[in-house]
Formats: structure tokens, C-alpha cells, sequence
């Protein structure tokens, strides 16, 4: 039998499950909120045109205005000043986002503390029982922030100092964007850097490390629980938007069934 056929009936008999790990999209959708005197992108919106009515009489359809960067989306290196002359979203190979994910469970820290961050450590001592971070492969930050997603509040977690959201290190962010051959990092928040992360130096180290690296980000991921720690295969796949800096998202993952 073909590889193919093969993986058509597995999943077919779900001895290979299909997990999504897109958040819905609507105007409800947390998205990050930039400080003053920044510029925010637009949150997602449909504008009906017809609705089998006197504009359309046999048809429904709208237009979407959307941020690029709004609800489960990826970033592509054109985000960043660091990847300025790197790829934008519709130049990006699809085998950097077709690839092997891995979990790093940090529920546990993220629910003693808000801002906990991932740091080169914490990675190793995960890659010395489950092996190196794979090539061309997804290393997706689990932090149960996806139980927050019916409140915006609680999912952004600002205060009078700004966000408070997990996320990474200033040196695990350069470590994996220059040690590891990953595509690049999921997470469950609204961006791929912590909410603190406009006080780090640099700013948002994640974006400029990775993004500078020609490596991506994708957010706002949820179900990451039903993932096993390695062994899931991830289809990643923004529009192809010519000379976007990034793109909602489906993220699907394949996960063998015990
Ligand atoms: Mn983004």
C-alpha cells in the first residue's frame, strides 16, 4: 500500500487523529493591545454584502477585514526589523510548516506565575529525556493559557505595568533562534513574545531572534493537551498573502491514537 493510501485510511479509522489546534475567528478573539503610542492592527470583522436578499438573492457572502496578525496566526520574518529582507508569508516552504512537534509543558509555572518564562535550561533539561528540538519542527510552549480565551481580560492580563503572559527569555529566544534547527514556536497567547516582553532589551526577543533567523511563530494555539510530548505532525498554513508579514492560520496536528 502507498504511504498515502495508507495515511488516508488511518486517519479515516482514526488510528491517526486530526486535533485542531486553531482557535475560532470572530470579533471576539483576544488580540494584542500595542501601549501608546503605538498603532494597533484592526480586529477581525465581517461585513455582510448579501444575505439571499435583494444584493444577492441566491447568495450569502462578506467581506473580512482583519489585522494580519489577529487570532491564530503565523509570523513570518518581514514582521521583524531583523527579517526586513527576509521571506514574507506567501514565500514561506511548505516543508518549514509541515513539520514534527514537540510540547514543553509549563502549566504548572505559568499558573504560580503569569510571567514566567521559558529559559535555555528548561529546554535542555526537556531535550536530555525526549532528545534535541527537531529540524524543521515545532516547539509549542503549553501554559494552559487557552482556558482563558472566553475572557478577554483575563487572556491579555494587563495592569497599570502592561501584560502579564508566559512566554520566553531573552537568551532562549536568541539559543533557539541560533542553536536549533527548528521552524519555529507555538504558544497558547495572543503573540509568540511574554507580556513583559516591550520591557526586555531587546524588545520582544522572540520576534527579533526568530524572525530575523528564518524562523516563524504561530499563537493563539489551543488543545495542545491532546498533543503526546513528541510524535504529532503539524500542518501549519497561513494565506499566501503576497508581501504580508503574516496571516491567520489553520494549525492542524496529526497525533497517532494509542
Ligand atoms: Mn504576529
Amino acid at each position: 500500500m502507498s504511504m498515502i493510501t495508507d495515511l488516508s485510511s488511518a486517519i479515516a479509522d482514526q488510528r491517526i487523529r486530526l486535533i485542531d489546534l486553531t482557535t475560532p475567528l470572530s470579533s471576539e478573539t483576544p488580540a494584542l493591545v500595542l501601549p501608546e503610542p503605538f498603532e494597533n492592527l484592526l480586529d477581525f470583522s465581517l461585513e455582510q454584502i448579501s444575505a439571499y436578499n435583494e444584493p444577492g438573492p441566491f447568495w450569502k457572502h462578506h467581506n473580512i477585514r482583519t489585522g494580519e496578525h489577529i487570532g491564530t496566526h503565523l509570523d513570518a520574518p518581514t514582521h521583524w526589523i531583523t527579517g526586513r529582507n527576509g521571506k514574507d508569508v506567501s514565500q514561506l516552504e511548505l516543508p518549514r510548516l509541515v513539520g514534527p512537534a514537540v510540547v514543553i509543558d509549563a502549566v504548572e509555572q505559568a499558573e504560580r506565575d503569569a510571567d514566567f518564562l521559558l529559559d535555555i535550561e528548561h529546554v535542555q533539561e526537556w531535550e536530555q529525556e525526549h532528545g534535541e528540538l527537531p529540524e524543521n519542527g515545532w516547539l509549542l510552549l503549553r501554559t494552559g493559557w487557552e482556558h482563558r480565551s472566553h475572557d478577554r481580560a483575563a487572556f491579555l492580563n494587563a495592569d497599570e505595568n502592561g501584560p502579564h503572559s508566559p512566554g520566553f527569555t531573552v537568551r532562549c529566544a536568541q539559543w533557539l533562534a541560533e542553536e536549533r534547527a527548528i521552524s519555529g514556536v507555538g504558544v497558547e497567547t495572543v503573540g509568540i513574545d511574554a507580556g513583559m516582553a516591550a520591557t526586555m532589551d531587546p524588545p520582544f526577543p522572540v520576534h527579533y531572534h526568530l524572525l530575523g533567523h528564518d524562523k516563524y511563530g504561530v499563537t493563539l494555539l489551543r488543545n495542545l493537551g491532546q498533543l503526546p510530548t513528541t510524535g504529532a505532525l503539524v500542518v501549519v498554513s497561513p494565506l499566501p498573502v503576497v508581501g504580508g508579514t503574516g496571516s491567520p492560520a489553520r494549525v492542524v496536528a496529526l497525533v497517532e491514537a494509542d
